[in-house]
């Protein structure tokens, strides 16, 4: 039994011209390359069945566990091409170790470092034509797994279906960088102490749809979620951490205290601050602390950020009764510089001092 994702290829791959004409526009989440990666683990048997074959739907019983459990996570990252034409992923042993983290959160097996490396350098490898070239276009990679065992019994499922995909990207701000308007969510909670909030899987999401639905029935695009049990410190956004700066030259981000997920971008933001004179902090601040600081002009500006936006500035945070405009509304100088830092050592136009660019080919 193979150890490794072989290549079984797709015999009807896209033509050419279909994909010049998907590279030309692909938007976020809507095209997806000519292969996937999948391997299956059984309690018996491990993990098994590596390959990169082609793209195509899954056939999957109506009495799938994780249709009716919702066992399931999942990862992203992405892959950028250099100027010279190589392809390079961000510090993914990062996704790695956090989608074992997540893994044993929901009671799903792991998925060694190893093969989760090689599912995502053999597909790249394998669709590297679809890896987009110039501006900030990147290659967005999605591992997930899934409890596929047809039992609707309620324990972890002894049948799980790894799987990764990956499709192009265009830059997110297609007309420059935005910020965004911000709602503060009262009504609900995206985690709580003991719950599944450090784990990335669907679960947090679906938790959090009826907050972001409240979020643009009020004109925000985002959510802002505080602590499950007293609804005082901030979190995190529905899919981002968030960040505060302050005239003391600070760099706030929520300690991580078992519900908020860790972030790669988070942790590079707080290694890049350095870089630029601020001090990195991390622990818990309440949302009346944001207010004030927001008024009293000491916040002076606040970001988010994310794999698939990296860092967007945040304008306002609005309540029902309330519209808290950070400092004049634009993006300020530390946001616009650690998201710039950030994006040039992606995209090798910076050296990569830490170590945290891993060529694929
Ligand atoms: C994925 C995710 C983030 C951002 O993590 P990155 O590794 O920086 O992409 C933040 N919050 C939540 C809830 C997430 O799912």
């Amino acid at each position: 039994m193979s150890r490794q994702f072989d290549v079984r290829p797709n015999t009807r791959p896209r033509s050419d011209a279909d994909r010049a004409a998907i590279l030309a526009d692909p938007g976020f989440g809507q095209y997806f390359s000519d292969h996937m990666a999948t391997a299956t683990w059984t309690k018996d048997a491990g993990w098994h069945d590596r390959e990169v074959g082609p793209y195509r739907p899954f056939e999957l019983d109506p009495a799938a566990a994780v249709l009716h459990y919702a066992q399931e996570i999942f990862e992203g990252l992405k892959a950028y091409r250099h100027a010279d034409n190589s392809i390079w992923l961000f510090r993914p042993e990062k996704n790695a170790e956090r989608m074992a983290r997540s893994a044993r959160r929901l009671a799903l097996p792991e998925l060694s470092t190893e093969d989760f490396l090689d599912s995502i350098e053999t597909l790249v490898r394998t669709d590297h034509a679809w890896v987009p070239s110039g501006g900030e276009g990147n290659f967005y990679i999605r591992p997930f797994m899934f409890a596929s065992e047809t039992f609707l019994g309620v324990r972890p499922s002894q049948t799980v279906t790894y799987c990764c995909i990956a499709g192009p990207a265009g830059s997110y701000f297609a007309n420059g960088v935005q910020p965004v308007d911000i709602w503060l969510s009262t009504n609900y909670v995206r985690s709580a102490p003991g719950g599944t909030g450090a784990a990335k899987t669907g679960g947090n999401y679906a938790a959090s749809l009826v907050a972001q639905q409240e979020a643009y029935d009020h004109g925000c695009e985002q959510v802002l979620f505080t602590d499950g049990a007293e609804r005082k410190w901030v979190e995190e956004l529905g899919g981002m951490n968030i960040y505060f700066v302050t005239t003391d030259g600070e760099l706030i981000t929520p300690s991580l205290e078992g519900t908020i997920l860790e972030g790669v971008t988070r942790d590079s933001v707080l290694t890049l601050a350095a870089d630029r004179g601020l001090k990195p902090v991390e622990r818990r601040i309440s949302i009346d602390e944001v207010f004030d600081g927001i008024g009293d002009k000491s916040i002076t500006e606040i970001f988010a950020c994310g794999t698939a936006a990296v860092i967007n500035p945040v304008g306002s945070l609005r309540t029902a009764d309330a519209v808290h405009t950070v400092a004049d509304g634009h993006p300020g100088e530390h946001t616009e510089g650690l998201r710039q830092a950030l994006l040039d050592i992606q995209y090798g136009r910076a050296e990569d001092s830490r170590g945290w660019l891993r060529k694929v080919c």
